[in-house]
């Protein structure tokens, strides 16, 4: 039970690291926002992570994503995998990675299992071993540990110890971690954004070295890469079967800045931008979307408004509802209710949307 410190209303659903209700962060003012913004660059000390994406003129450009980081020789970008190295830019690229990678059995735990070829056997047999589940076969993992945005809630956040690391893996050593019984490639993290050099590259010889079979290449992104590489991550999951999974995590830019530290600008202009491959291989699905339905904040009015986007944009795009458990500085909220799912499914619906499902339906209290 947090108070919001705007309006004074006293709900399990404000969290104690944000201290403002959902509403008040929809109208946040100059001294909310810079509150905002000093909870988030004090989250990040502890990590040794930059406050906020560097901008020094005579810095190098990452380019990368978003964030649009000039760093300074010496300096490190804002997901602190990126670094200035005597006037080079190092990190994230085919020579070394922050990166660990597993198999995994198909079918597994993924936003897309309902859709996808591995899970469900959609494309088959083009881009499927089976009819339904791909049992018996395995997805290669591929955790990145840095990230791009900076959510309060990750689940992942662990990876933040390991973004300033400098061990690094190879690309050739990853695609070289590819078996007979590999699948799928899965890139997330973190973010495979902050190193997609490196990603690409492991694709592209994995690829190579295991021509005429299935080995498809998907992603999980919070959308925040640059157009032109956003177009290559597309491109190669259309061509291999895979696809690209997009966390849209608030439509409101202010609560998306308040649970994410950054602006979401950029990953609604790629998502619409990703529409256009659609056509190219409808089957199984290239682009699919996302959101965790984030007690007192990511509740129906959000998801109505996500949904109606996606909906514009293609009322056939696979949209998944996953539930919530606290975790990273947001512990202290509740998980996902049974009543805030059903009621985000339906809206959802409402909408348009034609494929819409709940995920992670364990964690629903
Ligand atoms: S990838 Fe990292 S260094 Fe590059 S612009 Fe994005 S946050 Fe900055
Ligand atoms: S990596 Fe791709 S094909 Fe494999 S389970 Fe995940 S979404 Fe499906
Ligand atoms: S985008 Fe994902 S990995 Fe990155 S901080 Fe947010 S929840 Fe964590
Ligand atoms: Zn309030």
């Amino acid at each position: 039970m947090a108070s919001c410190k705007k309006c004074s209303r006293d709900s399990e659903d404000i969290a104690e690291v944000l201290f403002h209700c959902a509403d008040c962060i929809r109208k946040a003012d100059e001294e909310s926002l810079s509150m905002l913004a000093d909870i988030h660059a004090h989250s990040r000390q502890e990590f040794s992570l930059p406050a906020a994406p560097p901008s020094n003129p005579d810095g190098i450009e990452c380019g990368l994503c978003q964030n649009n980081c000039r760093i300074p020789v010496g300096g490190r970008g804002y997901c602190g995998v990126r670094r200035n190295e005597n006037g080079q830019i190092k990190g994230g690229t085919p020579a070394g990675a922050a990166v660990s990678w597993y198999h995994d059995p198909l079918p597994t735990n993924c936003v897309a299992d309902w859709v996808c070829a591995g899970g469900s056997g959609a494309g088959y047999p083009q881009w499927a071993h089976r009819r339904g589940p791909e049992q018996g076969y395995m997805n290669l993992a591929v955790f990145y540990q840095a990230c791009t945005f900076n959510c309060l809630f990750c689940q992942n956040w662990h990876y933040r110890e390991k973004s300033t690391s400098n061990q690094i893996h190879t690309a050739k050593e990853l695609a070289g971690a590819v078996v007979a019984g590999t699948s799928c490639i899965c890139f997330f993290g973190g973010d495979p954004t902050c190193q997609l050099p490196h990603a690409l590259a492991a694709s592209r010889m994995a690829l190579k070295q295991n021509q005429n079979r299935i080995l498809r290449i998907c992603w999980e992104t919070n959308g925040s890469v640059s157009p032109e590489l956003l177009d290559e991550m597309m491109h190669l999951s259309v061509e291999s079967g895979g696809c690209v999974k997009f966390d849209l995590k608030a439509m409101d830019a202010n609560i998306h800045y308040a649970l994410c530290g950054v602006d979401n600008k950029r990953t609604l202009e790629n998502f619409a931008a990703a529409v256009r491959f659609i056509p190219q291989r409808p089957e199984p699905p290239p682009l699919i979307a996302s959101t965790l339905l984030v007690p007192g904040y990511i509740e129906a009015q959000e998801v109505t408004a996500i949904a109606s986007f996606i909906a514009k944009l293609n009322p056939d795009i696979p949209y998944a509802l996953l539930g919530f458990h606290g975790d990273f500085l947001m512990t202290d909220l509740p998980a996902t209710s049974w009543k805030q799912a059903e009621s985000c499914l339906s809206a959802a619906k409402a909408t348009g949307l034609r494929r819409v499902r709940l995920g992670n339906v364990h964690i629903f209290r």
